[in-house]
C-alpha cells in the first residue's frame, strides 16, 4: 500500500527510468528561476526544505490544472441542460490523478471539481437547487470510490514491484557474492603461485652463483694444478641444466600469459602424432636411461592431421614428463591410434595416481595436487597449458587414475579443426 503522505507522481511503467526525487528535484530547480525565494526568505519562508516545496508545487500546480480544465469545459456546459459530460470529465480527471498521483491528490481533485461546478451552476441562482447536490453527491461518492480502488490496486502493484526488485537485487547479491568468492580464491591461487615462482627462479640462480663462486674462488686461491677441467665441466653441465630450467619457467609463465590474454595462435599444418611422439621420446631418452624407465610406444601406422608441430610437443612433454615425474621408476606405455575423424593419444603410468577428488582440478591453473612437494620441481601449470593447447585444437583430454596405482591421461585431437 502507498504510505500516509506518500506521492508518486509519475506513471509506474516510467519508474525505471524516472525516479519521484528527480522529479521533484527538477520542479524545485525550475521553481527557484521562478519563484521569489529572497522575498520568500525575508517573510521566514527561505529555510522550506527543497523536496517538500517541490511537492507542495507539484501537486497543487497539477490538481490545479486539472480542476482548470473542468472549469472551461463546466463554462462551455454551462448552459446545458445534460451535465452528464462534465461529470463524466470530471471523473476522468480523477482516475488520472489517482493513477498519476494516488489516493491524496485524486481526492484534492474532486474537492477542487465539485467547489468549481458548484460554484459555476450556483452562481447566479438564488433558490437552492436539490438536484444538483444530488448529482454532485453521487460524482463525489463515485470519485472517492474509483480514487480508492485505483489506489488499491496501485499499491498492490507496487508490493509486487517492490517484492520483483526485492527478489532481483537478492539474486544479484546472490551471484555478486559467487563472484567475490571465486575471484578472492583466485587471487589467493595467484599469490600461492607468485610466491611458488619466485621459489622456483630463485633455486637454481642460487644454485649457479654458488657453483660458480666455489669455481672462482679455486681458481683465484688454488694453483690451477688443483683445478681439473672435468670438475670445471661439472659445474658447467650444472649451469647448463638450472638455465635450462629457468627457461622452461620463463616459457610456461609466458604461455599463460598468451592464454589468459587470448593471444595464443596455432601454426596448423600436416602433422603425424606417432612421429611427433618419437621426437619427444628421442628428448627424454637420457633422462629414462638414467632413471631406467622402460617406455613402450604402440602405433602401427602414421596418424596425421593438421596440428600445430611445436604445441603439439609441448603437449606430450608435459605429459610424459608427469607420468616420468609421478611414475616411480616403473614401466610408461603409449599409444597412438586413429579412427575416421580423430587421433587418439594414450599415455599411462604406473606411479602415485591421483586422488578422484584432484583429478577434477589438476587442469586448472595454479592447481597441484597436495603433497606433491616431494616431487621436487612443478608450477601445477603443465596440464593448464596442455588442456588449453587441446582445446584450441578442438579436442578432448581427460584422466582416469587410481592411487598408487597410476594414471593414464586420454587425448583425442579432430584431424581438422572445425
Ligand atoms: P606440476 O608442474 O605440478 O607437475 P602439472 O600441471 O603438470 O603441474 O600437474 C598438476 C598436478 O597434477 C601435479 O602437481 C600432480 O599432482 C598431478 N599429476 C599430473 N600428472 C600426474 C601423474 N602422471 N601422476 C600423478 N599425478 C599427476
Amino acid at each position: 500500500m502507498v504510505e500516509k503522505g506518500q506521492l508518486i507522481l509519475y506513471p509506474t511503467f516510467m519508474e525505471d527510468f524516472y525516479s519521484k526525487e528527480k522529479l521533484f528535484e527538477r520542479v524545485y530547480n525550475y521553481s527557484k528561476r521562478y519563484l521569489p525565494y529572497k522575498l520568500l526568505s525575508r517573510l521566514g519562508l527561505g529555510n522550506v526544505f527543497p523536496q517538500k516545496a517541490s511537492e507542495f508545487l507539484v501537486i497543487f500546480g497539477l490538481n490545479s490544472s486539472f480542476a482548470g480544465l473542468v472549469y472551461l469545459l463546466a463554462l462551455l456546459l454551462e448552459k446545458s441542460i445534460d451535465k452528464s459530460p462534465l461529470y463524466i470529465t470530471g471523473l476522468i480527471m480523477v482516475v488520472i490523478s489517482a493513477v498519476l498521483t494516488g489516493l491524496h491528490s485524486a481526492l484534492l481533485t474532486s474537492t477542487l471539481i465539485f467547489f468549481e461546478v458548484y460554484l459555476l451552476t450556483n452562481f447566479s441562482k438564488t433558490e437552492l437547487d436539490l438536484s444538483l447536490y444530488i448529482q454532485l453527491t453521487f460524482f463525489i461518492s463515485g470519485a472517492i470510490i474509483v480514487s480508492y480502488l485505483i489506489d488499491l490496486t496501485r499499491g498492490n502493484g507496487e508490493v509486487k514491484r517492490l517484492k520483483d526488485r526485492e527478489k532481483r537485487y537478492a539474486d544479484s547479491f546472490i551471484k555478486l557474492h559467487d563472484q567475490y568468492s571465486l575471484a578472492t580464491q583466485a587471487i589467493k591461487s595467484r599469490d600461492e603461485f607468485l610466491s611458488l615462482v619466485s621459489h622456483e627462479l630463485k633455486t637454481p640462480l642460487t644454485v649457479m652463483l654458488l657453483n660458480l663462486h666455489g669455481t672462482l674462488n679455486s681458481i683465484k686461491s688454488a694453483s690451477l694444478a688443483n683445478f681439473s677441467v672435468p670438475q670445471l665441466m661439472k659445474v658447467l653441465r650444472n649451469c647448463e641444466q638450472q638455465i635450462k630450467w629457468l627457461t622452461e619457467i620463463i616459457n610456461d609463465l609466458l604461455d599463460i600469459s598468451l592464454i589468459t590474454t587470448g593471444r595464443m595462435s596455432l601454426k596448423l599444418e600436416n602433422s603425424d602424432l606417432v612421429a611427433l611422439t618419437r621426437e619427444v621420446e628421442q628428448s627424454f631418452s637420457e633422462l629414462l636411461k638414467k632413471e631406467k624407465i622402460k617406455l613402450k610406444i604402440n602405433a602401427s601406422s602414421p596418424v596425421s592431421g593438421r596440428w600445430d608441430k611445436v604445441r603439439i610437443k609441448q603437449m606430450i612433454t608435459n605429459i610424459l614428463s608427469n607420468a616420468i615425474k609421478y611414475g616411480e621408476g616403473k614401466p610408461i606405455n603409449i599409444q597412438i591410434s586413429g579412427n575416421g575423424s580423430h587421433g587418439k593419444l594414450i599415455i599411462q603410468d604406473q606411479g602415485v595416481g591421483i586422488d578422484p577428488r584432484e583429478q577434477k582440478i589438476i587442469f586448472d591453473l595454479f592447481k597441484r595436487a597436495p603433497d606433491q612437494e616431494k616431487y621436487q620441481k612443478g608450477l601445477g601449470v603443465g596440464l593448464f597449458i596442455t588442456s588449453q593447447i587441446v582445446k584450441m585444437h578442438g579436442g578432448r583430454i581427460n584422466v582416469a587414475s587410481i592411487p598408487k596405482k597410476g594414471s593414464t591421461f586420454t587425448i583425442e585431437l579432430p584431424f581438422n579443426k572445425h
